[in-house]
């Protein structure tokens, strides 16, 4: 299965040649089947390695583990079945000949295979898997739509809890169809132009004036309509896709900043605590930069923390570096990240964002209330500024400008608009928070 070149299966570049010929043995099984009259199934499996593989990727030790695994597989089937690798983490599997019954069989006997020890190198790791089943002709008689239907079943799967097998029953998951079509259309979304980006603007208590914006991106689908980031971003992430989708916000931003006179907003941009890693990060941001003409001063670098953080020190190094070259940073989510508070304090950043869900499960709790404003004192001793997300209404807003942070972000002040839409409305705005300050003055 070695080609040169690369297309996408899934979400995932896959060698041409393994597509082609999972194609053709599955055309041949279906033509016997037809032919003999028999059932057959297609099956897609997903693996799940351990995290401590994925975050920072070992790549060396994963290959070895899915070897491993894959002679498992090929371990548990006939010589007439097919195992093809369809990217990083998936596997199609054609089993000519069989009924549903003995599928499940087969089915489960893999399960408990891969979820075995594995002795000598890895055996602390546990390996789980899913499975998604669609047989034939009883599921679909189509090969693309047997193969589209076996995937949705895997998320039915995986919705069912780990090391589970779902077979295609005439029922569709509805959730797990659009994770399937989320996951299969994102990696063209871009080329086709259904990525956009939407600015939300950023309030600043103390000047009582609109100060920045965030920029987010969105994704209009053909068929499924707008699907939000929340939505689509950890597929962008699993299919390796977080570092283009950063280079090409950057860029928009950078376009639509230079296309602007007044120079007194500063946007915002998110960024992945995993693509600071990436070797060529600061290369490629002052390259668009120097494009455009736009100064690291005018922008923010949002840093989420998703996930365990293995290298603090790197992440610290590149932290600084942007910091040299004049961006600002600030950290997303407080309070739901991973830093650990001597961690915290080491890295360079400017500000923190409270997080939303972070604030609201404080409020609700008459103990808890009471560190919100120790929290921002505690930012301000060291130097940072406060930022909190996710002012929705009139009596959030009162509570906060209670509070001394320092700029506020959320539908009270305004939706993710257009570019065009927060330039026309930056005085509107202003003008109707300063209405809600005169009845509720800051004390
Ligand atoms: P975030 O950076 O914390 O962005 C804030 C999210 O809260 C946005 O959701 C925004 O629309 C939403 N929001 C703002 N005000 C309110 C409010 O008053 N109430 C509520 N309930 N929500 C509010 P969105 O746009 O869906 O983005 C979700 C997350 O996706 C972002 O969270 C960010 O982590 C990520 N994201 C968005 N754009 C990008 C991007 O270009 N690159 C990367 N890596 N991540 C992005
Ligand atoms: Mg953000
Ligand atoms: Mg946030």
């Amino acid at each position: 299965m070695d080609g040169k070149s690369t297309e996408r299966e899934g979400n995932h570049d896959v060698e041409v040649s393994s597509i082609q010929l999972l194609n053709e043995r599955l055309d041949l099984t279906l033509a016997f089947s037809k032919r003999y009259q028999m059932s057959s199934a297609v099956v897609y499996l997903r693996i799940f390695l351990p995290l401590e593989l994925s975050h920072p990727k070992d790549n060396d030790t994963e290959t070895i583990l899915l070897n491993k695994i894959s002679a498992r597989l090929h371990g548990s089937l006939r010589d007439i079945d097919t195992v093809i690798k369809v990217n990083s983490r998936d596997f199609m599997i054609v089993i000519a000949d069989i009924t549903e019954h003995d599928c499940q069989v087969i089915c489960e006997r893999i399960i408990h295979s891969i979820s075995a020890p594995y002795p000598n190198d890895f055996h602390y790791f546990s390996i789980s898997s899913s499975m998604g089943i669609c047989m034939y002709p009883y599921g679909s008689e189509e090969r693309d739509e047997l193969k589209t239907m076996a995937k949705i079943q895997m998320y039915d799967a995986l919705e069912l809890g780990e090391n589970r097998c779902s077979f295609y029953k005439g029922d569709l998951n509805q959730t797990a169809y659009r994770k399937v079509i989320i996951e299969n259309d994102l990696p063209y979304a871009l080329k086709k132009g259904q990525l956009y980006v939407h600015y939300q603007p950023q309030y600043c208590l103390k000047k009582r004036a609109i100060v920045g914006a965030e920029a987010l991106i969105r994704w209009n689908h053909p068929s499924l309509g707008e699907i939000s980031p929340g939505e689509f971003i950890s597929y962008a992430e699993d299919a390796g896709m977080l570092n283009g989708l950063f280079f090409w916000v950057f860029e928009e931003v950078c376009k639509k900043m230079k296309s602007m006179k007044d120079r007194r907003l500063k946007y915002s941009i998110n960024l992945s605590v995993n693509q600071l890693l990436l070797d060529s990060l600061i290369l490629d941001i002052s390259n668009i930069q120097k494009q455009y003409s736009i100064q690291a001063a005018q922008i923010t670098l949002e840093i989420t923390e998703n996930i365990e953080i293995y290298t603090v020190r790197k992440v610290n190094e590149k932290l600084h570096l942007l910091k040299e070259m004049g961006f600002t940073i600030a950290l997303d989510d407080f309070g739901n990240g991973y830093f650990s508070f001597s961690d915290f304090i080491k890295l360079p950043i400017d500000f923190i964002k409270l997080d939303r869900d972070f604030v609201f499960s404080l409020l609700k709790n008459k103990k808890h209330k009471g560190v919100i404003t120790p929290i921002i004192q505690m930012a301000h001793n060291l130097e940072l500024k406060v930022i909190i997300e996710g002012i929705e209404d009139h009596t959030q807003f009162t509570e906060w400008v209670k509070l001394d942070c320092d700029l506020i972000q959320g539908y009270f002040i305004s939706e993710p608009i257009s570019f065009e839409e927060l330039t026309e409305s930056i005085a509107e705005i202003e003008t109707r928070v300063a209405g809600d300050f005169s009845v509720n003055e800051p004390q």
